[in-house]
């Protein structure tokens, strides 16, 4: 098979570059190796909603429906990028799990396993999310109670009436930990270092928005001014046993760690509905012995340790782009990613602004061979 551009990956990232390529009137194809677009976003637990608001999420050319709420439920955004396929006449070809890139003469040889197809340019937009990363804790292989990974959690139904261990308090762990408080499954939070928490909103405005308005003042100004603001906003944490770390905020962000964004777990853990404990020392048969000294029984583990991008499967190190988004050493050989910033004004925007930028390059640099 041939193809103009091949981009890879049908999650928001992959649409919205199907979605600037189709307006830019070029040939393309978009490989993916699920049966259905968005497969991460239908299969998320249940209770989330976008953590940014509405304005600020939608991809290229098409907002999000008016009667939205202004977070968006997890149900709603799989039905938006429906519509978004649907509109920009988006047609993965699915089951196509790329295993390999090469780079022959003036492009690039696509391997699926099943098709190779050859290509000027290639887009990855496979997501920073795409593997779950499960570390290896002190002796998790005593631990004779029910374990699993974030990425297998659906709702708290069946957790009803158990002890439960959630390790890790990302947005992810934030949020399931909140869930199980609400729905009869009081969990214990084990929190490992420093982190940094804001409200979804302060006085009523968005703190994405805050954030972006923000952004011109000097990150080493906004990072001492911030922690005075939360702890108005959120109160002091430390005596619930939860610390800030020493970088500020935007500082990890840098770094490549998202601020949590706060949707009633501080409020569970000062009611005591959420306990913290810190990091784990070791796992036994029954439960867990933390740092502290203490321990405490579970019947399940919930890992909410995160995840990774997985490109370095199938993209020799040596054709690797430097960064997310338009990069002048790869964009040079038509090589793109997309979707692997994520700055703390949200991923979602970002991924936006790299498929518009990525298809503007990719024109460019074709009008400007063809002349
Ligand atoms: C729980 C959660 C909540 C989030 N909430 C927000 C939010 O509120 N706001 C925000 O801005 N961002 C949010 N994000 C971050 C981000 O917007 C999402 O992760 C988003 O889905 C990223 O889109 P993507 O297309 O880059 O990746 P994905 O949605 O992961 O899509 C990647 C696609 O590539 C496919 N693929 C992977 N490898 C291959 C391969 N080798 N060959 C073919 N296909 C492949 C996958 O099957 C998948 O369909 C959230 C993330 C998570 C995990």
């Amino acid at each position: 098979m041939n193809a103009s551009v091949v981009v890879i990956g049908a999650g928001p990232a992959g649409l919205a570059v199907g979605a600037c390529l189709r307006r830019a009137g070029l040939d393309f194809v978009i490989l993916e190796k699920a049966h259905e677009i968005a497969p991460a976003w239908r299969h998320h637990y249940r209770r989330l909603h976008l953590h940014t608001v509405k304005s600020l999420s939608s991809l290229p050319y098409m907002p999000f429906p008016e009667d939205y709420p202004r977070y968006v439920p997890r149900e709603k955004v799989v039905a938006y990028l429906d519509a978004y396929a649907e509109r920009f006449e988006l047609r993965p070809c699915f089951g196509e799990t790329v295993k390999d890139i090469r780079r022959v003469d003036d492009g690039y040889l696509v391997e699926t396993g099943r098709d190779t197809i050859s290509a000027h340019q290639v887009v990855i937009a496979t997501g920073s999310n795409a593997e779950p990363v499960v570390p290896n804790l002190p002796e998790i292989e005593d631990f004779k109670g029910r374990r699993l990974h974030s990425a297998d959690y659906t709702d708290a139904a069946s957790f009803a009436g158990q002890s439960v261990l959630v390790v890790g308090m990302g947005n992810t762990g934030a949020e399931i930990a909140l869930d199980l408080a609400e729905c009869g499954a009081p969990p214990t939070l084990s929190v490992r270092k420093g982190i940094h928490i804001v409200p979804r909103q302060l006085l009523g405005v968005p703190i994405q928005m805050i954030a972006i308005a923000s952004r011109p003042i000097p990150q080493a100004m906004n990072d001492r001014l911030f922690p005075i603001i939360l702890d108005l906003a959120l109160g002091n944490l430390e005596k619930y046993g939860i610390v800030r770390p020493n970088q500020g905020i935007l500082e990890q962000v840098d770094a490549g760690r998202i601020p949590v964004i706060d949707v009633g777990t501080v409020a569970a853990i000062k009611s005591g509905d959420i306990k913290v404990v810190p990091d784990i020392m070791r796992f036994t048969e029954r439960g867990a012995i933390f740092v502290s000294g203490s321990s405490v029984e579970f019947d399940t583990v919930i890992l909410a340790t995160g995840y990774r991008p997985d490109f370095k499967k199938f993209l020799p190190a040596a054709l690797r782009p430097d960064k997310s988004g338009v990069s002048s050493r790869a964009s040079e050989l038509g090589l793109y990613l997309v979707g692997f910033h994520n700055p703390v004004t949200g991923l979602l925007r970002e991924i936006s602004r790299e498929a518009v930028a990525v298809t503007a390059d990719i024109v460019r640099r074709r009008s400007t061979s063809a002349g």
